[in-house]
């Protein structure tokens, strides 16, 4: 469904410095899998995701949709695009992606009217259809945001997100705002909707095990690169690329609280960054000089198919 290709994004700093918020991005989404984009904050999951929803403006690569190259298609020219219905966002904070001036019914209704053109019945009906599909009682239709609880502003998110009847949905973080509790709620409604209705999710998020908890498979990013990807078992189990490994002995697990500290070490500027230098070898236990003379290309991680990663120690010596 989705075939992403060695997609950057680069923001002029002036006085000849250029951010690099991602380099050489590439991979694939199969219809109706869910694939986890994970790494801590600055490390460029939010920026490919507003790129794939067309949000964004890529400074190069491509985005094939259905054999379509959108990210060929500006950002503004995109939100006009028939394609829209196809790929909605859902967002991090229900409360500030939500017009507070718009009903829970309005906030649903507005992307059907814009982009399906209803109108009257037909628009009631569907509003009052995804309603139920994300468990928002009827008689929250009527009220404003301030009116809503947590769990309620991201079932209405959810709702009007799912309302023009995409096939890929990008959730950038969609349960980080809640309590934990509604949060487990949310994910939920969210894994039984997309059986239900043959969805395929972007799912980004800092969270591990929420990941672990929903994706078939993810994708761990580093200084908008892409460390590992692989099935999401593969990866968590058997890590091959030092960042995740640090990752995943951080993931906090109840009963033992491991929760041990991520890599010390200055992360490398993302600005005018070193082509050739891995970005992790600032952080990195194992760096060697190898590591500072040519960037680390993907690698088989382990013998699980698709399962790479972007190691010299993967490398074979000698
Ligand atoms: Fe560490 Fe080198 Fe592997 Fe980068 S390539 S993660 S610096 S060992």
């Amino acid at each position: 469904m989705l075939q992403v290709a060695g997609l950057g994004k680069r923001f002029a700093l002036g006085h000849g410095a250029t951010l690099h918020a991602l380099a050489d991005v590439g991979f694939n989404v199969q219809p109706g899998e869910a694939l986890g984009i994970v790494g801590e904050s600055g490390c460029g999951k939010t920026t490919l995701s507003r790129i794939i929803a067309r949000l964004a403006d890529a400074s190069d690569g491509s985005v094939q949709f259905d054999g379509t190259n959108i990210a060929a298609i500006p950002a503004a020219r995109f939100a006009r695009d028939p394609r829209r219905s196809a790929i909605q966002l859902v967002f991090q904070d229900a409360t500030d992606s939500l017009n507070p001036r718009f009903t829970a019914a309005q906030a649903i209704a507005e992307p059907l009217r814009r982009l399906r053109g209803l109108r009257g019945a037909a628009l009631a009906a569907r509003v009052a259809e995804c309603a139920a599909l994300t468990g928002l009682p009827g008689e929250l239709l009527s009220r404003y945001p301030h009116q809503l609880s947590g769990g309620q502003k991201a079932r209405v998110g959810i709702a009007r997100a799912i309302a023009p009847e995409p096939r890929l949905l990008v959730l950038d973080e969609p349960t980080s705002a809640l309590d934990v509790s509604v949060q487990a709620v949310v994910l939920q409604l969210l894994a039984e909707l997309r059986t239900r209705l043959g969805l395929t999710y972007l799912f980004v998020s800092h969270d591990l095990n929420v990941v672990r908890l929903l994706c078939d498979r993810v994708m761990v990013m580093y200084l908008g690169r892409i460390a590992e990807i692989g099935r999401a078992n593969a990866v968590f189990d058997h890590p091959a690329h030092p960042y995740t490994r640090a990752l995943a002995a951080a993931i906090p697990t109840g009963e033992a609280q491991r929760n041990r500290a991520l890599p010390e070490g200055e992360p490398m500027s993302p600005v005018n960054p070193d082509p050739h230098t891995c970005r992790f070898a600032s952080r990195c236990a194992q760096a060697m000089p190898r590591c500072r003379e040519a960037y680390p290309p993907l690698l088989p991680g382990s013998a699980a198919p698709g399962h790479l990663a972007a190691c010299h120690l993967l490398a074979p010596t000698g």
